[in-house]
């Protein structure tokens, strides 16, 4: 059981020396009971005490990494029910279903589909994860042959599925080395199953009929030593899975229920055959609250509105999306190109460069660091006037790149010309239009 917030605070050195942020080290006891506050964040917690606090620092539901390298990713690690509260974590990862029984033109289009997909969006790939590879034949050397078909097409990470551990042990023997997820530990095969994810260090996903039993399974798995656990409920009926998703959550996160304190994986794949229900069960998955969500196949019109929707969700509410500050390059500018220059709100920034590119006039776009704020509420924030823009534009390097100095700025900021005039010597402002969509109309004036 997790610790009561007076039982850490006994723990604690009680010198409420502030260093972790907290008044008090009573504050800091019950944000750290809550699940709200990291064990790390007070310097002074003797090593005796660390130990019996690992237990109620412990993320409410413990973070899970799949894969290794650039493709590596972690889900879990979820502190809150709704996104309003704090944020959501870790995006669920989207997986695509092959199995050692399908026509091999078929495997090949579905890896095709899996590398193809990707889509660059607001300065993010969206892209899905995981390739599922199922044992549906039973046979040790197809399932193993498929495993090193996708090992070799692509760097993908990897859900090994089948019940038979010795198809499993087959399969992580040709790609132990990518840590995929070892799909399933079941009351049946539990022991051997455990011995082979404790054996490869790769997580393991935990399945049963009812989420009692697998609360059941998950504390056996956990005493056996098994760490990094995934749930699979059992339920695939839309209205059941999705009630024991929140059951999960809710246990996790409000009872702090450590044998359900885990990420979970869910089987949209198994719960339709019309491929845009499926789609429409993914998406509320996406929301609440799949850790890794299995579809039977990818399409573009499917999977495209499924890694937008999982990007909103899983940025911070508090924090808008930001653009890196700097210089951008658009159609290969030259020394007579013209520069312009907005905010680095993101939004503003791809709707900016999408019309200067739309214009077919190479430019330079200067993003300013605005801490995510559009050029309005910048301006009005003071944080996109004169004196920040100029020593901007002097220190990027840009004066470097052109011959004629002539900065094109928001028209919603064409009160700051006159400053910018000061704070530039030697360049030419130019009101730019106030409507990003007018940029190609106003650059196609210019003149080299
Ligand atoms: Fe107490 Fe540690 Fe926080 Fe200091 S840093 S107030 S000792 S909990």
């Amino acid at each position: 059981m997790p610790l009561t917030g007076i039982e850490i605070f006994k723990l604690l050195p009680k010198t409420n020396c502030k260093e972790c942020g907290e008044p008090t080290c009573l504050a800091f006891a019950m944000k750290l009971a809550a699940g709200k506050a990291e064990l790390s964040a007070c310097p002074y917690v003797s090593e005796e005490s660390k130990a019996k606090l690992a237990e109620a620092s412990a993320p409410p539901i413990l973070p899970v990494t799949i894969g290794v390298g650039d493709r590596a990713f972690k889900i879990g690690n979820e502190t809150v029910m709704f996104r309003h509260e704090k944020r959501f974590e870790n995006p669920p990862a989207f997986a695509i279903l092959i199995t050692d029984t399908m026509e091999e033109s078929e495997v090949n289009a579905r890896l095709e589909r899996f590398s193809q997909l990707q889509y660059e969006r607001v300065g993010l790939t969206l892209r899905p994860e995981l390739v599922a590879i199922k044992d549906e034949s039973g046979d040790v050397s197809k399932f193993e042959a498929l495993v090193n078909k996708v090992k070799q097409n692509n760097d993908s990470s990897i859900i090994l599925m089948s019940k038979n551990p010795d198809i499993l042990a087959a399969g992580l023997k040709s790609c132990a080395d990518r840590k995929p997820l070892i799909y399933a530990a079941t009351e049946e095969n539990m022991s051997i199953v455990a011995d082979l994810a404790k054996e490869h260090s790769c997580p393991l996903a935990a399945k049963a009929s009812s989420l009692e039993k697998l609360a059941l399974l998950t504390t056996k798995l956990t005493e056996s030593g098994v760490k990094e656990i995934v749930l699979d409920s059992g339920a695939r009926t839309v209205r059941r899975a999705f009630e024991e998703q929140v059951i999960i959550r809710m246990s996790a996160l409000n009872k702090k229920f450590r044998p359900l304190g885990f990420p979970t994986i869910v089987f949209p794949c198994e719960m339709t055959d019309d491929p845009m229900k499926e789609a429409v069960i993914a998406s509320m998955f996406v929301a609440k609250y799949g850790g890794i969500i299995v579809l039977s196949d990818f399409q573009g019109e499917s999977l495209f509105p499924l890694l937008v929707e999982r990007m909103n969700i899983y940025t911070d509410p508090q924090r808008p999306l930001a653009t890196t500050e700097g210089i951008y390059e658009i159609g290969n500018p030259n020394e007579n190109s013209p520069v312009l220059i907005t905010t680095n709100f993101s939004l503003s920034y791809f709707i900016v460069s999408g019309e200067i590119e739309a214009s077919k006039v190479p430019s330079y776009l200067l993003v300013k660091d605005t801490e995510g704020l559009s050029v309005m509420t910048a301006w009005a924030a003071g944080k996109f006037v004169a004196d920040a823009i100029g020593p901007f534009v002097k220190k990027c390097g840009i004066e470097d790149k052109v011959k004629r100095h002539t900065l094109i700025i928001p028209g919603y900021a064409a009160a700051e010309s006159g400053g910018l005039e000061e704070e530039l010597p030697g360049w030419e402002i130019m009101i730019g239009p106030r409507d990003a969509s007018h940029i190609p109309a106003y650059l196609s004036t210019w003149k080299s």
